[in-house]
């Protein structure tokens, strides 16, 4: 099954479904990595944060999958911000991986009291600049926090990964995207697998497709844009998640799923989080 490609602000192409890694044991990655790439995954996305960055390396390394097949992101951690902090955080990351590039360099939280976040995105774009990296953004960034790097610094980043599923859909942010060229990545797409797969809109739907309510959802953002990247540590679910190609939402089940906002955040408010 073929996963579409999304073109980035810089000619890059990102493959719109991935696998995320966030909270999978370093002692279990790489199997979870290999199971991912084994499925059909070409699209990994880690972070300093997780922990398990030299796991996803391995099973990279493991697979045989040339490295121009894959797209890797990884993310600088709250700790490294600054412009040569974040610059050696990426070459820590590279060698923990054995890698000479990733795909995507994020900045994980904008951190506003630390008021770093500028300088921090200057030393992505020198990361970019030197090759370390095929594109840069960042992750968890307002408006407010996006304005100033269009007004102070050089490069639009081509992403913003924030939280985003049917109960806190985002719409701000994702007209903002839109009007920026900045491509929407979704982070805790099926809500962590809690009470939002529950919902009886989603049973309904899931059920005139036979497929399950994770796989309406995960179709759900793939139609409307974002880009996506479940995680799993269970290969029955991580071949699950990847099977969601092969059907269409109608417009009228789609809608239905826009009708199931609440802003309801699971994680951190970035205009507060500061850690
Ligand atoms: P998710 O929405 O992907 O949910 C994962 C959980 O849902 C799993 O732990 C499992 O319990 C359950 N699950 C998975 N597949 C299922 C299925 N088919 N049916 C039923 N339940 C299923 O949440 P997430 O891990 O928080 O987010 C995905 C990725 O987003 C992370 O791995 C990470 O890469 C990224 N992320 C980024 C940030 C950030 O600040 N940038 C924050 C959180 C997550």
């Amino acid at each position: 099954m073929d996963v579409p490609g999304i073109e980035l602000n810089n000619g890059t192409t990102i493959p719109q479904l991935g696998f995320g890694v966030f909270q999978i044991d370093p002692s279990d990655t790489v199997e979870a990595v290999s199971t991912a790439l084994e499925t059909g995954y070409r699209h990994i996305d880690t972070a300093q944060m997780y922990g398990n960055e030299a796991e996803v390396g391995e099973a990279v390394a493991k697979s045989d999958i040339p490295r121009d097949q894959l797209w890797i992101t990884t993310k600088c951690n709250n700790s490294n911000h600054g412009y040569d902090d974040a610059q050696s955080a990426l070459d820590e990351s590279l060698q923990k991986m054995g890698l000479d590039h990733v795909d995507l360099y994020l900045i994980h939280w904008p951190l506003p009291g630390k008021d770093l976040y500028v300088e921090t995105w200057k030393g992505l774009e020198k990361a970019y600049q030197d090759g370390k990296t095929r594109a840069i953004g960042v992750s968890n960034f307002q408006p407010h926090h996006l304005d100033r790097l269009l007004s102070e610094t050089d490069t639009v980043p081509a992403v913003n990964q924030i939280e985003l599923h049917p109960h806190m859909q985002q719409a701000g942010l994702r007209s903002y995207h839109e009007r920026h060229g900045i491509r929407t990545e979704a982070w805790s797409p099926i809500g962590q697998g809690r009470g939002l797969l529950d919902a009886p809109e989603l049973a309904e739907i899931a059920q005139a497709h036979g497929k399950s309510a994770a796989q309406v959802v995960l179709r759900w953002h793939v139609q409307i844009g974002n880009i996506v990247f479940p995680k799993s540590a269970t290969a029955a679910r991580i071949r699950e998640n990847f099977e969601i190609f092969d059907f269409e939402l109608s417009d009228d089940e789609v809608k239905t799923i826009d009708g199931m906002e609440k802003a309801e955040r699971l994680g951190p408010d970035p205009d507060r989080f500061d850690r």
